[in-house]
């Protein structure tokens, strides 16, 4: 490394003050446990700005962390008592939401069948069945689990 080479630092950003921080690269293994650097970051730099900063927003991440840890504890059993299995739907339902990295828009679906050369009477038949066949694997629409409420999850 040369006198002229700035470290690498990356820019964090709360999504609630916006205030921006920087740390150097965390060395994260995708399986394994992290070392102690990435223990002080993430419990250190971003849980204390939470609980320091924004109370409130800390408070839905530690129930959330409580739920997902019930709902991990729960997976390991095969449980028969509707009420957990009604509790865990939503949590896996609110899971899946927030962490689902594509959303497919109606008009995303007409946009695609078009360029796919369909004709417009072809679309109006084919339409509505992607769009079913989408709010079926995403779970919105008629396929909305019972008691959704909008926000299960922390969302900023
Ligand atoms: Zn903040």
């Amino acid at each position: 490394m040369n006198g002229n080479t700035k470290p690498i630092k990356y820019r964090a950003v709360c999504n609630v003050c916006h205030r921006i921080s920087y740390a150097p690269p965390l060395d994260i293994p995708i399986i394994g446990q992290g070392d102690a650097q990435i223990e002080q970051y993430i419990m250190g730099s971003l849980v204390g700005h939470l609980q320091s900063e924004h109370p409130e927003a800390w408070g839905l991440v530690a129930s959330n962390i409580k739920e997902i840890g019930a709902f991990l504890a729960c997976a390991m059993f095969e449980l028969q008592d509707p009420a957990i299995q009604g509790r865990l739907n939503l949590l896996r339902y609110a899971l899946h939401t927030a962490t689902r990295k594509v959303r497919i828009s109606d008009g995303t679906i007409l946009d695609r069948l078009a360029r796919a050369g369909f004709t417009t009477e072809e679309i109006e038949r084919i339409g509505p069945v992607m769009r079913d066949m989408r709010d079926a694997l995403t779970e919105e629409g008629q396929y909305k689990p019972e008691g959704v409420k909008d926000s299960n999850l922390v969302t900023v």
